[in-house]
């Protein structure tokens, strides 16, 4: 049995039993079998029953956000969000198996056709950061482009993931085409790995664990996806609007109490505007609204777990910390926001993902400077630029070794524009046009027409 405890209190909610070995091996093969039929129903039924879907999460939307608040700790208002994304993301799928067109290239002596096959079990393996919308960034395109999908939630986090599922039997999804084993990473999940009925795994959460999966997947020459960590720069030349860049910052690396693969958790700053800056950060960090995640004015919740707190807290000690902001005190996994002055890009905090509330800030002098710290992480997953100078955004958004960037603003994930890493962030794009053909082989077919 899995503990589920809320993240604001350190109380258990719920306890969850864990899928065996055994159990995961007959939830694939049925999923398996599935498959044969699933992948035969016609595009324009597949679509409405993934329309359908999305209009069940919708109807049970605030159900969900609350679920996520008691045991993520999000903030209602951005479980909300994250609630509303899977209801998008299924609808924006829906639009795919109508639309999954192969081609008609020109030969001699025949037609020649493609296809856009589905692999068959896909295996969607989410962390506990962002469970409802990492999950169905996986498998609202899988199912969508004809596959059946088992998913492991996190451990911490199983019980929206668990509850999508039955939304999905309830909006007529057939038996096995999509379900939710909880337990272990390194039972099930690996299981997902080993097993050879599932063709391919969709892989979110650390770099460690990324990099053994793909290890796993190789004997079995798997497909992957993998959306792994980050440690993404918000970069803020001299001539940008520094109120904006300012005000913003906090919530671009303290949403989600920084537990956000996309945190922009090293600012980098132009000397000339560096203490103007800092001077400005401070007020709005105070600022932020770090309380219980159940109140509709909290900007910020708890840490997931204990463990994390003190992971966090190990990167804090001993560094030099410029200010902090708030947290209730009581019980729960409370962290402030901290920001920390970083001495060179060869401090830990600087170059280690924290996963946690913690930003570092260090001067740079000029354009080039600016790209090479802001590149000296073997993350490359997003990041932010800041200046008015078009020209300047352009050249260093090119020259930044990210997969999601944006100038002057902080937006990274749009479910229908294409989202994930360079570098050790991760393999493969999710979400927008292109997706679905990571979830599909092509087949060639050649139909001769001669006598
Ligand atoms: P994690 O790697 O510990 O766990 C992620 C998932 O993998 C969990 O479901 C876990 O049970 C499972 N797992 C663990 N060991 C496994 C194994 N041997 N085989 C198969 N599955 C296994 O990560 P986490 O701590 O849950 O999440 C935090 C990490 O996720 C951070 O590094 C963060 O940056 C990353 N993340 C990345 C993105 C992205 O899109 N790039 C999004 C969210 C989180």
């Amino acid at each position: 049995m899995t503990r589920v405890r809320n993240p604001a209190t350190g109380e258990v909610v719920d306890l969850v039993p864990e899928t065996t070995v055994a159990q995961a091996d007959a939830a694939i093969g049925r999923a398996a079998a599935a498959s044969e039929s699933w992948r035969a129903v016609d595009p324009a039924d597949r679509a409405r029953l993934l329309r359908r879907f999305a209009a069940v999460v919708d109807a049970h939307l605030e159900e969900l956000a609350q679920v996520e608040v008691r045991t993520a700790g999000h903030t209602v208002g951005n479980a909300r969000w994250e609630a509303g994304n899977v209801r998008d993301v299924l609808d924006y799928y829906a639009g795919a198996p109508q639309r999954l067109t192969g081609r008609q290239i020109p030969v001699a002596g025949g037609l020649d056709v493609t296809f856009h096959e589905p692999l068959g079990v896909v295996g969607v393996i989410v962390p506990w950061n962002f469970p409802m919308p990492v999950a169905a960034w996986g498998f609202a395109p899988a199912l969508a482009a004809g596959n059946t999908v088992v998913c492991k939630p996190a451990e911490l986090t199983p019980l929206t993931a668990l509850r999508l599922a039955e939304l999905g039997r309830e909006a007529g999804l057939p038996q096995d085409v999509f379900t939710v084993l909880p337990g272990r990473g390194d039972v099930v999940g690996e299981r997902f790995v080993t097993h050879p009925a599932v063709r391919k795994i969709c892989f979110t959460g650390s770099t460690e664990v990324g990099t053994r999966i793909m290890a796993g997947a190789a004997a079995g020459v798997k497909r992957l996806t993998l959306e792994l960590g980050g440690k993404s720069a918000n970069v803020i030349f001299a001539d940008a609007d520094l109120e904006k860049a300012a005000a913003t910052a906090p919530y671009a690396v303290f949403d989600n109490a920084g537990q956000d693969c996309c945190a922009r958790s090293r600012i980098l700053v132009q000397r000339s505007v560096y203490d103007r800056f800092l001077e400005l950060l401070e007020p709005a960090v105070r600022a932020l609204r770090v309380e219980d995640p159940a109140r509709e004015s909290a900007e910020m919740g708890p840490l997931i777990s204990a463990g994390q707190r003190d992971r966090v807290a190990g990167y804090v000690d001993g560094a030099r910390i410029a200010f902090t902001g708030s947290r209730p005190d009581g019980p729960g996994f409370w962290y402030a926001p901290t920001v920390l002055l970083a001495d060179s890009p060869a401090d830990r905090h600087w170059r280690e993902e924290i996963f946690g509330p913690v930003v570092s800030v260090l001067p740079f002098d000029d354009e080039a400077e600016a790209i090479r710290l802001a590149n000296g992480t073997e993350y490359g997953l997003s990041g932010s630029i800041w200046t008015r100078d078009v020209g300047r955004a352009l050249r260093v958004a090119r020259a930044v070794e990210a997969g999601n960037l944006s100038v002057n603003s902080h937006s990274s994930v749009r479910y229908w524009t294409p989202f994930g890493g360079m570098k050790r962030s991760g393999l493969g794009r999710e979400l927008g046009p292109d997706a679905l053909h990571a979830f599909t082989d092509v087949k060639n077919v050649f139909v001769a027409t001669d006598d």
